[in-house]
């Protein structure tokens, strides 16, 4: 049976991100401190930390609205680059999910690819220039796939996961052509891309939080 996301759901996909962001903030910031400013992690954890509060106040009564309230909570309070492109993803989906109570596995990944398309459009970092680009391409292609063989929800998400770490893994390989890192030039290589890990933090919170 497919799995229908509610937007009781979704809240609690959210306030799942917002933990492990807030467990991984050290992890994320040593990662960004061999080739940034190292504040991934506490960017992360403070944009989500007000998420958290801003949902407590908030009642939000569809998706869209509960999409609206982390976007502006991350656009207001991260600065940087990673707040306006992780907000914009999520204003994206907001738009897409506007007035929506429920979603099915292809409504959920068509809100995906919203989202994806949008920090794609706002940072122009195309494939391989060492960006959370790097995990969220894949994985949209991996779940779309999924979606289209009516794979089950948890184990599109399972592989998804999967497919993230593996792409994590490889931005190590690669030279950071957008963003503080490209600063770095052939530096950057040997590292992973803070932000491709974050990503996959949260495909996995997204998956576990659907599995449960
Ligand atoms: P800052 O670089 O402002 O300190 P963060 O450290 O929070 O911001 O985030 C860095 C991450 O942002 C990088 O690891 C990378 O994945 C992501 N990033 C940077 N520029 C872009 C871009 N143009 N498109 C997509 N992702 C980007
Ligand atoms: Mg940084």
């Amino acid at each position: 049976m497919q799995m229908i996301v509610t937007t009781d759901r979704v809240r609690s996909i959210i306030c799942d991100i917002a933990r492990v962001m807030d467990e991984q903030k050290q992890h994320l910031d040593d990662l960004d401190r061999a080739i940034g400013d190292g504040d991934h992690g506490s960017n992360m954890a403070r944009g989500f930390g007000v998420v958290l509060q801003k949902l407590k106040d908030t009642p939000g009564t569809d998706i869209g609205d509960l999409f609206k309230i982390v976007a502006m909570a991350l656009i207001s309070n991260v600065g940087g680059t990673i707040g306006p492109l992780y907000g914009g993803m999520f204003l994206k989906a907001s738009t897409a999910a506007k007035g929506l109570t429920k979603v099915d596995l292809p409504g959920f990944v068509r809100l995906f690819r919203e989202g994806i398309l949008g920090v794609q459009v706002l940072g122009n970092a195309e494939p391989g220039d060492k960006t959370m680009i790097d995990v969220l391409l894949p994985v949209l292609e991996s779940l779309e796939k999924n979606c289209a063989a009516k794979v089950s929800c948890v184990d599109a998400f399972a592989e998804a996961e999967k497919i993230a770490a593996d792409c994590v893994k490889k931005t190590k390989d690669l030279v950071a052509r957008k963003g503080r890192a490209s600063y770095l030039d052939e530096h950057s290589v040997g590292h992973i891309d803070p932000g491709a890990a974050s990503s996959h933090l949260m495909i996995r919170a997204i998956g576990e939080s659907l599995a449960k």
